[in-house]
């Protein structure tokens, strides 16, 4: 069986699992009503995207 030649450095190892650390998603702010939405999506409260109407809403 083939055995590494060294250990990994504590750098190594922490560069290697940054790839798939958690990261928080990143929200952007309706222009229509200021909720905080995640980007490239209709916004659920008020059903626009890029300014303009693409669902329907209903308002409570
Ligand atoms: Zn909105």
């Amino acid at each position: 069986m083939a055995a590494p030649k060294r250990r990994t450095s504590k750098s190594k190892q922490k560069m290697r699992l940054a790839g798939n650390r958690w990261r928080k998603p990143l929200l952007k702010e309706c222009p229509e009503c200021g909720s905080r939405i995640p980007g490239h999506i209709a916004c659920p409260s008020c059903g626009t995207y890029r300014e303009r109407q693409v669902i329907e809403v209903d308002v409570l």
